[in-house]
Formats: structure tokens, C-alpha cells, sequence
């Protein structure tokens, strides 16, 4: 790998080992990368904390961390990682040193320049998150098979949205999975899956293991 890739630096709130809580790949043993920095501001938002601070890592860095874990998944996650362009650098690092990666992204900035090789992981915003105003449609033809597509319900409303913009997108025919997440403590979990059976709706509903598990302490 190029030293002036490994030499490029990217503002970290945390590097952690633990569960995949979310997705496709939820429960697989998975290094985080937590990119800090998030120009949105969703009403729902658990990682705060990551909007300021962080530590300056060099990609080196980074990459040497991550094989300390001995992992094969490693998610890269903010915060939103895309905000910092050497984002893009990082995510091809990982994918040519082996690893299953996935990119957690909120759909406002553009994917076009995405390493094919990652699996994003892109959010719809909806009404109740009070940011859908910054989704960026123009990223849904530049979706893979191998891509995902995740809609955060906080109500019915929401969830009513969300069906809309499946429909009118064909997300369907996109991605591998769309995937229903109901907002911690808002949308209770039997109401959507009770939704999504009357509607037949061709989703996945997930509920995020790491609040069951961990109540979204940071580092898990
Ligand atoms: S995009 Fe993600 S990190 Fe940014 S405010 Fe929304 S939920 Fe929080």
C-alpha cells in the first residue's frame, strides 16, 4: 500500500471490537471504526457524542489497529464517515487488505466515489427524523445488490413514508435488503412487524442488538 495512503489522517471518536448490532451482517463479530463528525442532526440521534472532539489517526494507524482484533468484518461508522473525504481511502485499505466491509452512511452525502467492494449501508431519512429535507436521491441508482438501504420508523407516519418511497424507488430491485429499524423507545417493535405482515411489505425488520445487549453504551 502507498505510504502517502498510510500517511493520511482522519478524525476518530473510536475503534472498537464487538457485535454487529445492525444489518446484514447483525451478530457477527465485527471491528468498528467511528469516524467523528455528522453535519445532520437527527432527532433520534445515539451518537452524539461523536459530533466533536475525537483523536487525529493516521490510515496507518488505523489499519494496525484493526488487525489487533484479528477480525474479518470491520463496519466504518460515524457520526457521518463521509464528511471527511479521506474516508474513501481508508474504505479501499480495508478492502484490499481482505476484510468484509460495510460503510454506515446517512444518505446526505454522495456514494458515487465508494470503494464497489463495500457494502453501504444507506439511510432514507424520514419526516420524524426531521432531516429527510437532506436525503440525496441522486445516490439510489448507484446502489449495488450488495447494498442496503435502512429506514429509521419513529411512527406511522413514518412508516406510511417509508412504504411510499419503496414503491416509488423499486428499492426492491436495488439492494439486498431494506431494512426497518424502529426508533429505540418510540416505535415499538410489534406495532411495525404487525405493519409489515398486513402489508406484505419485501422489507427486513431489525431491531438494533447492541440497545438489547448493551444499552448503546460508547464501545459496543
Ligand atoms: S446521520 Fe447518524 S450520526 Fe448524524 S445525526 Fe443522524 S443519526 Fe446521528
Amino acid at each position: 500500500m502507498a505510504s502517502d495512503v498510510l500517511g493520511q489522517e482522519l478524525r476518530i471518536t473510536e475503534i472498537f471490537f464487538s457485535l454487529q448490532g445492525e444489518a446484514r451482517t447483525v451478530g457477527l463479530p465485527t471491528v468498528f471504526i467511528r469516524l467523528t463528525g455528522c453535519p445532520l442532526r437527527c432527532a433520534y440521534c445515539d451518537t452524539t457524542y461523536s459530533f466533536t472532539g475525537g483523536e487525529k489517526f493516521s490510515i496507518g494507524q488505523i489499519l494496525q489497529q484493526v488487525a489487533d482484533y484479528g477480525a474479518h468484518y470491520v463496519c466504518v461508522t460515524g457520526g457521518e464517515p463521509l464528511a471527511q473525504p479521506n474516508c474513501l481511502l481508508l474504505l479501499t485499505a480495508l478492502c484490499d487488505l481482505g476484510y468484509s466491509v460495510s460503510l454506515e452512511t446517512s444518505g446526505a452525502l454522495d456514494v458515487r466515489e465508494v470503494d464497489i467492494r463495500v457494502s453501504k449501508v444507506v439511510d432514507l431519512k424520514t419526516p420524524d427524523s426531521g432531516e429527510s429535507h437532506r436525503n440525496l436521491y441522486e445516490n439510489l441508482p448507484h446502489l449495488s445488490p450488495h447494498d442496503q438501504i435502512k429506514f429509521v420508523i419513529c411512527s406511522r407516519r413514518d412508516y406510511d413514508w417509508a412504504r411510499f418511497k419503496i414503491d416509488e424507488y423499486q428499492l426492491k430491485h436495488r439492494v439486498s435488503d431494506i431494512l426497518l429499524s424502529p426508533s429505540h423507545g418510540q416505535q415499538n417493535p410489534t406495532e411495525l412487524a404487525q405493519w409489515i405482515i398486513q402489508d406484505k411489505l419485501p422489507v427486513r425488520l431489525q431491531v438494533q442488538l447492541h440497545k438489547y445487549l448493551w444499552n448503546n453504551e460508547p464501545g459496543h
